[in-house]
């Protein structure tokens, strides 16, 4: 039997790991989790009679892999939508004052989150030259180009904070939000795009028969996103250990092609291993395999992030 183990007890393994089991019954696969509890920056908790979460509450619809997880695990008819109003209220805290932030046309020209210049670069954005060659560019650089320098570090800063807790300047548009991209390739421009892209998904889905979608939305479950981490465990027949901390990989011998070494003497022999921890992690994993590779690894930043929540 192919012994196949995952580093690392997050979302990315945990998932990995139900999927192998699912696709080849025959592997067994062992999940390592370094903390003494699953989930990674997953977590719900409950005090004080709030439930609360601790990293990520809730994901969106527009990639079918958490979606198609989801019932995979038995779990759609638990699903939930973020409420309309949470969404219709989002605030940014921006000089020395939280702020609402604009949903459509009308609030837009009302907010004074922005100035009239940015506004007017919002409004006419779509009137800007496509940029028709040259390769990747950052979130940053994207926001500038096709708006503002007000709208790069305001509004571009706080989108890219909130979703990928990343420096905006440091992370690639393609990579982190292919759709704006798509949308400057194939309409001129991401408002008129978006427009377009929208009339032409009504068209398709009346002619389908099918109700018209309103927008993206975010879902989770009335108990937390933590249910999705407690059900795939239950569902994991290979085991899953937690507080065990990988320390490094080595080749193995003739009975298997790697051995992975944990925090004291204890040791997996695997056919195959999976590093589903963060780049720092798998750089040290990797330290003595191959210095190279885990030198690369090693270069990808990391932020640090507070989550405050307010019970009330
Ligand atoms: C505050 C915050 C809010 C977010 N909000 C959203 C959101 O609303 N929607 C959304 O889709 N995404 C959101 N994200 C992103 C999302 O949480 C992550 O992309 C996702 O959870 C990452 O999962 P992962 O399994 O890849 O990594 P992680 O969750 O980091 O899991 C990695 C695991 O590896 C373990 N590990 C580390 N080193 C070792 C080792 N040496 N040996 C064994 N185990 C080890 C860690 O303990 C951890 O459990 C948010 C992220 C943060 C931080």
């Amino acid at each position: 039997m192919a012994r196949v183990v995952v580093v690392g007890g997050g979302i990315s393994g945990l998932a990995l790991a139900f999927r192998l089991e699912q696709l080849a019954g025959s592997l067994q696969v062992t999940v390592l989790e370094k903390r003494p509890r699953l989930g990674g920056t997953i977590g719900t908790e409950v005090q004080a009679g709030f439930r609360f979460e601790i990293g990520p509450n809730g994901f969106l619809d527009n990639q079918l892999s958490t979606w198609n997880l989801c019932g995979d695990l038995g779990l759609s008819d638990r699903l939930i939508p973020a409420s309309e109003i949470a969404r219709r209220h989002r605030f940014l805290y921006l000089r020395g004052q939280l702020r609402k932030l604009p949903t459509g046309l009308f609030s837009l020209l009302t907010s004074r989150t922005l100035s009239w210049r940015s506004k007017w670069a919002l409004l006419t954005e779509r009137f800007r030259k496509p940029r028709r060659q040259g390769g990747d560019e950052s979130v940053d650089a994207f926001a500038r180009r096709r708006t503002s320098d007000e709208i790069a570090e305001t509004l571009a800063d706080a989108f890219v904070t909130g979703i990928h807790a990343a420096d905006p300047a440091l992370l690639s548009v393609r990579a982190a939000f292919p759709r704006l991209a798509e949308l400057e390739a194939e309409y001129g421009s991401v408002t008129g795009g978006l427009v377009k892209a929208a009339r032409k998904r009504r068209q398709q889905a009346r002619a389908r028969g099918e109700p018209v979608r309103r927008g993206l939305r975010t879902w989770s479950f009335r108990e937390g996103l933590g249910l999705l981490i407690d059900t795939l465990r239950a569902r994991l027949r290979g085991p899953v250990l937690t507080g065990v901390g990988v320390r490094r990989l080595e080749p193995g011998g003739e009975d298997a092609a790697w051995l992975v070494r944990g925090e004291g003497q204890e040791c997996w022999p695997a056919d195959a291993v999976v590093l589903a921890c963060p780049g720092h992690e798998q750089s040290a994993i990797l330290a003595d395999l191959d210095s190279q590779l885990a030198a690369t690894v090693a270069e990808i930043p990391y932020n640090r992030v507070a989550v405050v929540v307010l019970g009330y």
